[in-house]
């Protein structure tokens, strides 16, 4: 069976062909600039594996049905494609971001599906339009495959309302349904799924502390294979430092800029989602970047470095306490998965909570779920490299099988 996964933004499409039965990913690409004088599509065959091959084409993209239209014709194209027939695609997955309390597993779209998505639409006025805009996409160009929508939250859905209600007044969560909602869902489902597969157990009997460290990071703590709780809260802003997101702060700041620096709400919303964390300490926010300005001895360098560390050993912390006891901690995203050094200083200290690290295996590179913990650490440490797409495209399979009674 073949699933294109399609991630749509307001003017960007990324997109993902899958071969179920095998589960390799048979060509990649993303179309940027769309509605723009002059966009861009890059189609990679065999992505990410040794053989790919790269296209690139410049023209300009009127809306996302001519970006998909041309992603299709590479996909299918009589030399390059990798199926023949568009018809031969089962289902499309879709990304989405804000799934609010409406959508609790993955689901297949229908009228109804898409004024749901449309209806969160306050909650992620960023994600959310783009991501309808691309479901229509692909159900006019691909009129007889389903579409699935698989969302960021949905994972997150089974935190308690002691873990996702904020001290707010209640009628903020009643009429205007501010709460926890957490994100990352598709990545933190993924690894623990993998972990377990790797401890050979059933993940409904698992507790995980699962760290998704990339430009944008959360923690989630999972007891018995579901989430309990997450960093992340109503918006990706909340939780840990990030690139350039900043992560908890004290709300009343907000105020005390706009009163003294005559900011707008909206332009001081802007600074802590884009100028903020890493990039804010240090100006930058490739941790790469950091590793080196540490290593020249840069005081705002060892600085962001530290309280990167600091914010992810705080969560790790908290979420043991509540957990009461883990069976793995997972490192995983750009930053999990690549920064040895980082995973070391975040593990030193945590000894006495039974997460001893081997350091040397912790250096090394190589399989896509690794043990890097001592053999007699009673907490296992793995490091698993996150696939979001096919966590999107497993996901889409299993609402199809369920669809056709299987
Ligand atoms: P996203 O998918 O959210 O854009 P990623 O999960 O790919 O982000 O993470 C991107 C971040 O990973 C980069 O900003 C960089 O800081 C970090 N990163 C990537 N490679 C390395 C590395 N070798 N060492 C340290 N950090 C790395």
């Amino acid at each position: 069976m073949k699933i294109l996964v399609i991630n749509a933004g307001s003017s960007s499409l990324k997109y993902r062909l899958f071969d179920m039965d095998r589960q390799t990913v048979l060509c990649a690409g993303i179309v940027e600039r769309i509605g723009e004088a002059m966009g861009q599509l890059v189609h990679k065959i065999r992505p990410d594996q040794s053989g790919e091959e790269r296209f690139r084409v410049d023209e300009t993209f009127p809306t996302h049905k001519e970006a998909l239209a041309e992603a299709v014709n590479f996909i299918t194209d009589e030399r390059i494609g990798v199926i023949r027939d568009a018809g031969e695609i089962a289902a499309i997955g879709h990304r989405v971001v804000q799934g609010g309390e409406l959508f609790k597993a993955p689901c297949l779209v229908t009228e109804q599906v898409k004024e749901g998505i449309h209806s969160l639409i306050p909650l992620a006025p960023l994600h959310n339009p783009g991501h309808l805009i691309g479901i229509e996409t692909a159900q006019s160009l691909f009129p007889h495959a389903p579409s699935i929508a698989v969302f960021d939250t949905e994972f997150h859905q089974t935190m308690p309302p002691k873990a996702f209600m904020y001290g707010l007044p209640h009628y903020m969560y009643e009429q205007l349904s501010v709460r926890r909602y957490g994100f990352h869902g598709t990545s933190h489902r993924y690894v623990v799924k993998r972990a377990a597969g790797f401890l050979q157990r059933p993940l409904e009997e698992l507790n995980f502390i699962s760290c998704h460290l990339g430009s944008g990071s959360s923690i989630a703590a999972v007891r018995n294979g579901k989430s309990v709780d997450t960093s992340m809260g109503m918006t990706p802003l909340a939780g840990l430092l990030m690139g350039t997101r900043c992560g908890d702060i004290d709300p009343a700041i907000i105020e005390y800029l706009m009163a003294n620096t005559g900011m707008t709400a909206k332009e001081v919303d802007k600074i802590l989602n884009k100028d903020s964390g890493l990039k804010g300490i240090c100006g930058t926010n490739d941790v790469r970047d950091i590793l080196e300005m540490r290593e020249r001895h840069n005081p705002m360098g060892i600085l962001a470095f530290d309280m990167l560390v600091y914010s992810v050993k705080k969560y790790i912390g908290a979420y043991y306490a509540i957990l009461g006891g883990v069976d793995g901690l997972i490192f995983t995203a750009g930053i999990g998965e690549n920064c040895p050094i980082l995973r070391a200083e975040v593990c030193r200290g945590f000894e006495h909570m039974g997460i001893l690290l081997d350091f040397e295996a912790n250096e090394r590179w190589g399989e896509d779920v690794r043990l890097i913990s001592r053999e007699d650490s009673p907490v296992p440490v793995f490091v698993v490299h996150t696939n979001e797409e096919l966590e999107i495209a497993l996901a889409t399979e299993q609402v199809l099988l369920a669809q056709s009674g299987r």
